[in-house]
């Protein structure tokens, strides 16, 4: 069999919420392949249905896909052709398929991509942070000492730092961006391409309190990104200054108790203490 007789493996980007966004090209190669290798299969068989298309699909989970190989390059190699979907996006891009695409590359198959949606770039065009260099870190560890450790390795990178976070751990997470990066500017950007897609800018500290006044801020899926170290608009140090977390809160129209409240939270110790700071530092402005 020569390679032109081999199949292809086509690496297909589907949409992240708005079905209009699936780009009529990777639909009509849905339609064509063998065989449809799906992160979860009963999440693809709804796009297909609303496609109208009815293909032959195997789960390809970060549990499975090692095993998955030969399995998957057998039908390449008798000529069937297969696209790799996960639930949402570009597949790879903190989701499963990596390990495949590198071994059928590794036995010189014919791989190609089908482009189409991916969270980091959709917010990234759409947040006026500098886009000529940026550092995508997907999910930050789940842990805060992990987390922060992260971060503490982050902040003195100059490109504009992405990364991926779910509802349940974006309070914690800004909780730590805000511990190591201060008053450095971030933009949220949450359900992008759907109904309540929204954009939020300002400090980590600012964004938490938003989010205590509004809870439906903290819902849904997000892409964090924050300005690298010398796009930064504050010039305060990279360390957090409490006085200045608790001046620029104050600055933001935020009352003394929430200020307090919110510095308490970020920086450990009593309400009451940081309540007195932020009552004397009101009366200095
Ligand atoms: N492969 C996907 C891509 O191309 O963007 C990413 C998959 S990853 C498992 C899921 C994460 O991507 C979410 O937790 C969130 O951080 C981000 N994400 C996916 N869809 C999103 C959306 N509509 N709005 C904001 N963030 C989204």
């Amino acid at each position: 069999m020569s390679d032109t007789d081999l199949g292809t493996l086509y690496v297909v980007a589907t949409p992240i919420g708005n079905l209009e966004d699936m780009s009529p090209r990777a639909a009509r190669l849905l339609g064509e392949v063998a065989l449809v290798a799906a992160e979860d299969t009963r999440h693809t068989s709804r796009l297909l249905r609303h496609l109208g298309l009815s293909v032959p699909m195997l789960s390809l989970h970060e549990h499975n896909e090692a095993a998955r190989v030969e399995q998957l390059d057998e039908r390449l190699q008798r000529g069937e052709s297969i696209a790799l979907v996960s639930d949402a996006g570009t597949p790879l891009i903190s989701d499963p398929g990596f390990v495949l695409v590198r071994e059928l590359r590794a036995r010189g198959r014919h791989i190609v991509p089908v482009p189409g949606p991916c969270a980091l770039v959709a917010a990234l065009c759409a947040a006026g942070l500098p886009t000529d260099r940026f550092l995508f870190q997907g999910f930050l560890p789940a842990r805060t000492g992990a987390r922060r450790q992260r971060l503490e390795g982050l902040v003195t990178h100059q490109e504009t730092l992405v990364f991926y976070e779910s509802p349940h751990r974006i309070r914690d997470t800004l909780v730590d961006i805000g511990a190591v990066f201060g008053e450095r500017r971030l933009v949220l950007a949450r359900e992008l391409t759907k109904s309540f897609e929204t954009f939020l800018d300002g400090s980590a500290p600012a964004l938490l309190v938003r989010m205590e006044a509004d809870p439906d801020q903290a819902r849904g899926e997000f892409v964090v990104m924050v300005a690298g170290a010398e796009a930064r608009e504050s010039s305060d140090s990279a360390s957090l200054e409490a006085d200045a977390v608790i001046e620029a809160l104050l600055a933001e129209g935020v009352g003394v108790k929430q200020a307090a409240a919110v510095a308490a939270r970020l920086l450990g110790g009593a309400k009451k203490v940081w309540y007195g700071r932020a009552q004397a530092l009101k009366e200095t402005r």
